[in-house]
C-alpha cells in the first residue's frame, strides 16, 4: 500500500503529525507497535506547561486535566526552595493515557489510518531517499515521506545510513533512568498547585526527585538518575529518598512503572539532533531528541514538533520535492527562530553539563548567596540564558571561602551559553555547510564535557 505520509509512532509527537497532515488532506498511515487502547500510556510524571498548549493552539478537554500548576519549588539539598510562580511554569497535570487516547482519536477522526500492534523494523531506502518501512514480520509500507516520531529508542532514526548525515544513536552519557509511582497519600498536601522539584546531586546524581500533584491527596512521585555506569537503581533510590517523606506515611500506591519497566524507564537529556530532515524523512518529538535537557521534559515538544514536520512534510508533498534541501526550512525554523527549540535548549545542555558537575554544598551555597535567584531560573529555562546575580557581597564571600571554582566555572558556563547561541542563530540556510556547522557544535560540547566531571553521588 502507498501512503502520501507514513508516521512511525502514535506518541504526542506522532498523532499530532498524524492529525495536521490528515487535516491538509493527505492520505497518512500512522503506525505504532502498541494496541490500540493502550496509545497514549507512557511512564511519565504527567506534567505539561500551558505554552507549548498555547503555542499551536492545543485545547486539552477537562477530563484529561487532573490538576492545574501555578509554579515550581525547587529545592537544593539544604531544602531551603526557589519558590518560581508564574510564567512558563504554568501548566496542568494530564491523565496521560486519556491525553494520548484524545489526540489518538483526534487523528483517526481527521481520516488517519492506525497500524495498531505494529513493529516498525526499519526504513525503506531507495535510491536515496526513505520511502516508508518495513514491518514485522515481513512488509513493506510505502510513503513519499516518512516522520519518524518513534521516541527515544527509534528504530527508523537508527537504522538510517550515515550518508543522511543525521546522528543515529543516543549515548547512555546523554539519558537519564527513571522511576515513578502515583500514590494516594493520606495527609493533605500543602499548595497543591505547585510542582517539587529536587536537586540533590548526592541522592540523584545527573537528575533530580520530583513530587507533582494531582490534587491534594494524590502525587506523581519519581526521580531520574544519569545513566552512567553503576548509575544507582531509581526506583530502590526512591524508596531510600523521597518516599522516607513523612508525606507518603501510609500511603497507597495507584500506580508503578510496571514490571516490563521495573528498573526503570529511558529519558533523553541532550540536546536536540544537530539535523532532524533527510531525503525523505523527519523526526519529531524525543526520536529527535526534542526535549528540555535539565528536566528531560519532551511531551508539549513532542506535539509542537509532530505538527512543525507535518506541515512542512505537506508542503513539500505539494511541490512534490521531498528532498533534504526542501526539508532543510524544519532545521532551520529549529534553531533560528526566537522560540525554536532548537535556538532555547541547546545552551541548555551546555548548563547540563556544569550542573551535573555540582557539588551539593556548591548548589546551597549559590541558593543560599542569591547566587542563583528565582529570576535567573526563568531566563535560563525560557530563553536558554544564564543571568548572574552577582552582588559585592556575594563577590567578596565567594574569596572568603575559597568558592572562586564555582564563580570562575559559572562564569564559563555563561559565555559558552552565548557562543551556542549565536552559533544556533547561524545555522547553516541550506545543507551544503552543515557538517562545518555541527563539527563546531560538537568541538564546544566536547570541550564542555572534559572541563566538567560528573558528580558522582552516594
Ligand atoms: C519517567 C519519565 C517521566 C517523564 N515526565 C515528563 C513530564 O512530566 N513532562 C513531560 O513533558 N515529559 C516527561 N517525560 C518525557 C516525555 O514522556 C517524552 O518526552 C514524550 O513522551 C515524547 O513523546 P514522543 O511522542 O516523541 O515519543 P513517545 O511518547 O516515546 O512515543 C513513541 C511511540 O512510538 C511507538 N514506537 C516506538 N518504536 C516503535 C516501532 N519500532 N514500531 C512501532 N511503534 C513504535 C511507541 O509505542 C510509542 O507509542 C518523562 C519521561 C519519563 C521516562
Amino acid at each position: 500500500m502507498m501512503y502520501d505520509i507514513v508516521i512511525v509512532g502514535a506518541g504526542s509527537a506522532g498523532c499530532s503529525a498524524a492529525f495536521t497532515a490528515a487535516k491538509r488532506n493527505f492520505n497518512v498511515c500512522l503506525i505504532d507497535a502498541k494496541p490500540r487502547e493502550r496509545v497514549g500510556d507512557k511512564i511519565c510524571g504527567n506534567a505539561i506547561g500551558h505554552h507549548h498548549l498555547e503555542r499551536i493552539g492545543l485545547e486539552i478537554p477537562e477530563d484529561v486535566k487532573t490538576n492545574e500548576i501555578e509554579g515550581l519549588f525547587i529545592y537544593p539539598p539544604s531544602l531551603d526552595c526557589w519558590e518560581v510562580p508564574g510564567g512558563e511554569y504554568r501548566g496542568m497535570m494530564l491523565d496521560r493515557l486519556l491525553f494520548g487516547q484524545y489526540l489518538l482519536n483526534r487523528a483517526i477522526d481527521a481520516g488517519v489510518e492506525l497500524r495498531d500492534k505494529t513493529v516498525a523494523a526499519g526504513p525503506i531506502i531507495d535510491n536515496g531517499f526513505v520511502k516508508g518501512v518495513e514491518v514485522r514480520p515481513n512488509e513493506k509500507i510505502y510513503g513519499n515521506i516518512t516522520i519518524d516520531c518513534g521516541g527515544l529508542r527509534s528504530f527508523i532514526r537508527e537504522k538510517l545510513p550515515k550518508s543522511f548525515g543525521i546522528e543515529t544513536k543516543i549515548e547512555d552519557k546523554d539519558v537519564n533512568i527513571g522511576y515513578r509511582e502515583r500514590r494516594k497519600i493520606k495527609q493533605k498536601l500543602e499548595s497543591e498547585n505547585f510542582c517539587r522539584i529536587y536537586v540533590n546531586p548526592h541522592e540523584f546524581p545527573g537528575g533530580y526527585g520530583w513530587i507533582f500533584p494531582e490534587s491534594e491527596y494524590v502525587v506523581n512521585v519519581g526521580l531520574g538518575v544519569r545513566k552512567l555506569p553503576n548509575h544507582p537503581n531509581p526506583r530502590e533510590r526512591l524508596y531510600e529518598t523521597l518516599l522516607k517523606m513523612e508525606l507518603f506515611k501510609d500511603s497507597e500506591i495507584l500506580e508503578t512503572n510496571g514490571r516490563k519497566q521495573a528498573g526503570g524507564m529511558d529519558v533523553s537529556t541532550r540536546r536536540s539532533l544537530a539535523s532532524l530532515v533527510g531525503n525523505g524523512i523527519l523526526i519529531a518529538g524525543e526520536a529527535g531528541s526534542i526535549v528540555d535537557p535539565v528536566t528531560g521534559s519532551g511531551n508539549g515538544q513532542a506535539f509542537v514538533t509532530g505538527k512543525f514536520a507535518a506541515e512542512i512534510a505537506c508542503d513539500a508533498l505539494e511541490k512534490s520535492d521531498v528532498s533534504r534541501e526542501n526539508l532543510w526550512t524544519y532545521d532551520l525554523q529549529h534553531y533560528t527562530e526566537k522560540n525554536g527549540y532548537g535556538q532555547r535548549y541547546t545552551p541548555i545542555d551546555a548548563f547540563r553539563d556544569f550542573l551535573q558537575s555540582i557539588k551539593p554544598e556548591d548548589l546551597d551555597y549559590a541558593r543560599e548567596h542569591g547566587i542563583i535567584k528565582e529570576e535567573d531560573l526563568i531566563t535560563l529555562t525560557t530563553k536558554g540564558e544564564l543571568k548572574l546575580s552577582l552582588t559585592d557581597k556575594a563577590k567578596r564571600s565567594f574569596r572568603g571561602i575559597g568558592r572562586l571554582s564555582l564563580l570562575r566555572n559559572l562564569n564559563y558556563v555563561k559565555g559558552v551559553m552565548e557562543k551556542i547561541k549565536d552559533h544556533c542563530s547561524a545555522y547553516p540556510a541550506s545543507p551544503e555547510r552543515f557538517p562545518e556547522w555541527k563539527e563546531k557544535i560538537d568541538s564546544i560540547f566536547f570541550e564542555l564535557e572534559e572541563k566538567f566531571k560528573p558528580y558522582i553521588g552516594k
